[in-house]
């Protein structure tokens, strides 16, 4: 079977048909030409944005479409965005140069050309980088194919024209560069696209066998929520699981970040967006997924409520990188559960907008229900624009700092009284009459803060305060012991040995980690702590007791065993430690916290050098209400000492 291929009519589009096709010397094809629209319009500019997106492919593509030929082969640069739908591309190839050069009369480089020479290019961004560097010159547009705009040059119409190095190159034209010019260009310069119907697998699979398309890797937005960890989706913790690099903004739990393996950079913008950030990040999250990783763009919030999501995704797409989004929860959806304030209630407000209350004069929509984001610099405006509307001054509005963390905080006022007193950022607002239905609201609900790894309530704040990390250890012969006594569930996890001993457990989450682990039997102590497993062994026959444990665990169980005649030998099996990140929360708004041992005790106060009165403190086990004691009556002793014998 013979291939029909189509392309454009000149010189260097057909010398590009050849390049594409010398990859594949087993395809046999048939090469045609046609002149597309902008071949024969050569009066189109394409530096004032008014030219077609598909001024260089209409033809083309109806030609596939039609089916009168199978391939068309493009310069990438030129296929329009979105391309048809009927269409896709199957292949891509990468340039062999990817730079820009001039071509000028005498060979003169670009600092040698006289003042105000008039110098021809297509391309906006070509001009902009003429501009930056030589701001005297003027830019003409020019059309029309590769020779000829080397022709106007040798021929005074202008005095330099810039050029893509590999269309001179193909064409063996070479001799006309006069300098390679160190501009930035287009990230598709130089690359030959294949388009088919879309569906023509049998194509596709002919054509990917030598095609960059498929060894390039994928960006996914995703929102990462108003701040609490827990609020991610399923969908996105399996895509930060995968990322092999994750891109992040402001707002972001760092500690979150450090437990995923990827590679992680921070891209916010603490303040104002500029464009330049933005097209810098794109540029990151293009060159990324060119080199075959699988990227996570994080974005706290939707990415699809003020995130630019749209920006990059036209950038990455447009450049031939596929992109998929996974929704997060935007913050005025958390603002509600957490203020249980609905958005909408019947007979109260049947409508509510999202608005941008960063503007210099914040719009007001016709909605019942208003949430203004990025606002908290612009309450006197927002002030402004609701009472010219005809908003009542005394409509209520519910600000909220920090919506679902640690140090979330609300506060009530009215459209009248906004932009008379700061809060601190970000900060929401929600404004309308909803406000005034009051339920339980979070924030009065007791604060607890749990330190231990995994958190057994959804409305305690969870802030770990130890962390777990594996050791390697030689596996002790199973004939040198008669018990295998485990004191936690972590043990069990990093135990690698068998379960054909007499097995003691701790308690019943250990329990049921043994069993999930494989144990048969497991035997367990009636009271779970230490006391319960020193208990257990007093009507036990004596022998070898090993204990596979934490590298911080106390020694009261084994002095107990061996004071009662049994042999002992621990074996650290898991390093229990202060987490790599720790989520300090502001302890004036905790009224609890819950502490699992004695370590998630001392790295407390190694955080907060403090174990604030205010706070109640409810410990697990014995042990670690001793500890507690402890700590805290060294703390009664440092103040009675007076300063400066703290911890
Ligand atoms: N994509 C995000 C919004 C980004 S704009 C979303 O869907 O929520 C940034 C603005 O969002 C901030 O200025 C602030 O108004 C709001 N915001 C984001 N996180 C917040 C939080 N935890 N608490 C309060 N406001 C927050």
């Amino acid at each position: 079977m013979s291939i029909r291929v189509i392309a454009r009519q000149s010189r260097l589009s057909q010398l590009q048909v050849q390049e594409v096709m010398a990859r594949f010397p087993d395809v046999d094809y048939r090469l045609e030409t046609l002149s597309s629209y902008g071949d024969r319009h050569q009066q189109i500019s394409l530096l004032n944005g008014e030219a077609p997106a598909d001024m260089f492919t209409r033809e083309l593509d109806e030609a596939l479409i039609d089916g009168r030929a199978d391939i068309a082969v493009h310069s990438a640069k030129d296929l329009p965005y979105p391309l048809d739908e009927r269409l896709e591309v199957v292949a891509l190839f990468p340039p062999f140069d990817q730079s820009d050069s001039l071509v000028s009369r005498d060979h003169l480089t670009l600092n040698q050309l006289p003042a105000c020479s008039r110098v021809g290019t297509s391309s906006p961004m070509r001009r902009r980088e003429l501009l930056d560097l030589r701001p005297d010159l003027t830019i003409v547009g020019i059309r029309g194919c590769i020779e000829e705009r080397v022709r106007q040059v040798r021929d005074g119409e202008i005095d330099a024209a810039i050029v893509a190095t590999c269309a001179l190159k193909r064409l063996g034209l070479e001799d006309e560069i006069s300098e390679v010019l160190p501009f930035e260009t287009h990230p598709l310069q130089g690359y030959l696209a294949i388009t088919t119907l879309k569906g023509r697998t049998d194509l596709k699979a002919l054509f990917e066998r030598d095609d960059v398309l498929h060894r390039q890797g994928h960006v996914t937005l995703v929102g990462f929520g108003p701040g609490d960890p827990e609020l991610l989706t399923v969908k996105a913790v399996k895509a930060l699981e995968q990322a092999d690099i994750i891109f992040y903004d402001d707002l972001i739990d760092k500690a979150y970040l450090d437990n995923l393996s990827a590679e992680k950079f921070y891209v916010g913008k603490r303040s104002g967006q500029h464009h330049a950030e933005q097209t810098a990040i794109n540029k990151l999250l293009l060159n990324a997924a060119r080199e075959g990783q699988q990227v996570v763009r994080l974005k706290g919030g939707d990415p699809m409520v003020f995130g630019h999501a749209g920006e990059e995704i036209e950038y990455l797409e447009s450049n031939l990188v596929s992109v998929s989004v996974i929704p997060g929860i935007t913050t005025a959806s958390a603002l509600a559960a957490t203020t249980k304030v609905s958005l909408t209630q019947r007979g109260i407000s049947s409508s509510v907008s999202l608005v941008n209350g960063h503007a210099a004069t914040p719009i007001v929509p016709d909605t019942d229900t208003i949430v203004y984001y990025m606002g908290g610099s612009r309450l006197g405006g927002i002030r402004e624009s609701l009472l010219s509307e005809g908003w009542s001054a005394t409509t209520p509005v519910l600000l909220v700092h920090n919506v679902s963390l640690p140090d979330q905080q609300t506060f009530e006022t009215t459209v009248g009284q906004l932009g008379s007193t700061d809060y601190p950022t970000p900060v929401i607002a929600l404004v309308g009459d909803v406000a005034r239905l009051r339920h339980q609201a979070a924030s009065t609900v007791c604060r607890t803060l749990y330190t231990g790894l995994v958190c057994p309530h959804p409305d305690y704040i969870h802030t770990p305060l130890i962390e777990i990390e594996p050791v390697s250890y030689a596996v002790p012969a199973a004939k040198s012991y008669d018990y295998l006594l485990f004191t936690s569930r972590y043990a069990v996890k990093h135990w690698k040995g068998g379960f054909n001993r007499r097995i003691v457990s701790i308690g019943s989450t250990t329990t049921q980690a043994l069993k999930e682990a494989g144990a048969v039997e497991v035997e367990q102590t009636e009271q779970d702590d230490s006391y319960g497993v020193i208990d257990y062994f007093r009507s036990r026959p004596r022998g070898r007791v090993l204990i596979p444990r934490s590298s911080l665990a106390l020694d009261i169980i084994p002095d107990g065993l061996r004071e009662m005649g049994f042999q002992v030998l621990t074996l650290t099996v898991y390093n229990n430690r202060y987490p790599h990140h720790v989520r300090r929360v502001n302890l004036d708004n905790i009224q609890r916290v819950v502490f699992t041992s004695p370590s998630t005790i001392d790295n407390f106060i190694k955080t907060y050098n403090d174990l604030p009165d205010h706070i109640e403190y409810v410990t697990r086990g014995s042990i670690t209400a001793q500890h507690l004691k402890s700590r805290q009556n060294e703390k009664i002793q440092n103040i009675q000492n007076g300063p400066g014998h703290t911890g």
